[in-house]
């Protein structure tokens, strides 16, 4: 009994050596990858802790450092520690004040942990060199009052931007913000919808079109990085400077506001910040992914300021808008590319136009490369994996359905063995798409469609190919059929 006592000991020892072991290495490859401003500022404020049961505790001093750290890292340390220990397989972060004991226990030299005291001062310190060094190498005056801008990127301009149904109406109003900002009525401008449908492009080209109409400061972030610089401040101490450089914009744009839900004292200062800018007759634009009434977590009372001006959506992309969008990227390569290749990339990316682009990119980059024309069939192999991460699953059972609505009978005719036309075509046509959709052989669609042979299904799929050749409105149909299937 005694004896097992003492090795349960000597082996938690050791485990704990281990562990400390194990955290060394993770931190220099977080190290590695974060770069030293980020890894000073935020993982070597980490103190391991101990290990409870499969759980890795690890302590951060303060509430926000700890979410900040769960938000950034947490997916990566977590795998980190896999990778590193059979015994860990979650990674827990609490809060906790941690004496200086403990911090040199924690691999820690005293040099580093004196530097990680000092870490977040010091960024503040680098920032305000890089301020400096930005006002002597002559920024143009008015553009951008202080280092709150992050530069805007010049290709996202309205010019550059395709208007069609679904973003018109916050197209229209990006523009009118940009013409006239802080005109009632328009303020604040808050744009939502999905990821990569514009967004950030449109507040973009707000603020490049103010900054060309000249003497008016932007400042545009996202609120990640309003984040990042409010808690920067706090910890430099130096919070009235960044209140105050905020205030003194003419246009603040924060981008992707969602970032602050569960972030209080954040989302307080921004509270606090949007009121000072409002009531000083200063625009403020914010983008969310969703409507200011549905980012339930962000307080009520700034939900209720961010729907008092313009709410804007930007609805996902239609077909019409995917080409339009497409044909603009491909005249402006200057590459030649295929109407049909714009149609199938169309069809077959709905998801945002960020992806979109991205293949139409490297359509085009391949191209350039081997030095051959873009065609359809160099689509299909260039895009492989792209396209196969974008195809749905679709069922038999979806398709028997969607079919069977289509030509209004019963989903039991499906697989029951009446032969009148009214009924065989449409089971037909659904043999086809099966065979076009899913990955089940033939065989197996036989048996969804009341147990027919194999053979009868090929049958199908021939007759179908044929008839679509030769009847345009039917083909039409089976291709609706298919889009709807496959969106
Ligand atoms: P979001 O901020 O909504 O996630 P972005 O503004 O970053 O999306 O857009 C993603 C990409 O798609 C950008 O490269 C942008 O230029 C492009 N894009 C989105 N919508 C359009 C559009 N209507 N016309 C031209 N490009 C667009
Ligand atoms: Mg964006």
């Amino acid at each position: 009994m005694e004896k097992a006592q003492s090795q349960d000991v000597a082996m938690a020892s050791s485990d704990a050596l281990t562990l400390s072991e194990s955290w060394g290495r993770i931190r220099d490859r977080l190290k590695g990858e974060v770069g030293d401003v980020e890894y000073r500022m935020w993982i070597q404020q980490i103190v391991l802790g101990p290990l409870d049961e499969d759980e890795i505790i690890l302590y951060l001093p303060e509430r926000f450092l700890r979410d900040w750290v769960r938000a950034q890292y947490g997916e990566r340390l977590q795998s980190l520690w896999q990778q590193e220990s059979s015994l860990v397989h979650r990674v827990e972060l609490q809060v906790r004040k941690t004496s200086p004991a403990e911090s040199s226990s924690n691999t820690n030299t005293h040099a580093e942990t004196s530097a990680a005291q000092s870490g977040i001062a010091a960024i503040a310190r680098e920032d305000a060199a890089a301020l400096d060094q930005q006002a002597t190498g002559g920024a143009p005056s008015g553009e951008v009052r202080n280092d709150l801008a992050v530069p805007l990127d010049k290709r996202f301009t309205f010019d550059s931007f395709v208007v069609g149904k679904p973003n018109e109406f916050a197209y229209a109003c990006a523009r009118r913000v940009a013409e006239r900002p802080a005109s009632p009525g328009f303020n604040p401008l808050f744009l939502y919808g999905g990821v990569g449908l514009g967004k950030t492009h449109l507040m973009h080209a707000i603020g490049s079109e103010l900054i060309t109409r000249g003497n008016v400061s932007v400042a545009y972030m996202s609120a990640e990085k309003f984040m990042y610089r409010f808690i920067a401040s706090m910890q430099a101490k130096s919070q009235m400077e960044f209140k105050e450089q905020l205030r003194s914009v003419d246009v603040l744009m924060i981008d992707d506001l969602q970032f602050l839900i569960g972030k209080n004292s954040t989302q307080e200062e921004f509270f606090h910040t949007f009121n000072a800018l409002v009531d000083a007759g200063r625009q403020i634009i914010v983008s969310a992914d969703k409507s200011p009434s549905d980012l339930s977590g962000l307080e009520d009372r700034l939900r209720t300021r961010l729907g008092c001006g313009m709410v804007a959506d930007i609805h996902a992309t239609t077909f019409e808008l995917r080409i339009s969008i497409l044909e603009a990227k491909a005249r402006a390569s200057g590459t030649p590319v295929p109407a049909k290749v714009l149609e199938y990339l169309a069809h077959k990316i709905t998801t945002n136009v960020r992806e979109l682009e991205g293949a139409l990119n490297r359509l085009i980059a391949h191209a350039d490369l081997v030095g051959r024309p873009v065609t359809l069939e160099s689509t299909q192999d260039v895009l492989k994996d792209m396209l196969k991460a974008h195809e749905r699953r679709v069922t038999i059972d979806e398709i028997q359905r969607k079919v069977a609505e289509h030509w209004n009978i019963r989903l039991t005719d499906m697989s029951s063995a009446r032969r009148a036309r009214a009924v065989a075509r449409p089971r037909q046509v659904a043999m086809y798409l099966a065979k076009h959709l899913t990955s089940r052989s033939l065989p197996e669609i036989g048996r969804k469609f009341g147990n027919r042979d194999h053979t009868t299904v090929m049958h199908a799929v021939t007759r179908v190919t044929e008839l679509m050749e030769q009847d345009p409105s039917f083909a039409e149909s089976v291709e609706l059929l298919k889009r709807m299937l496959e969106s």
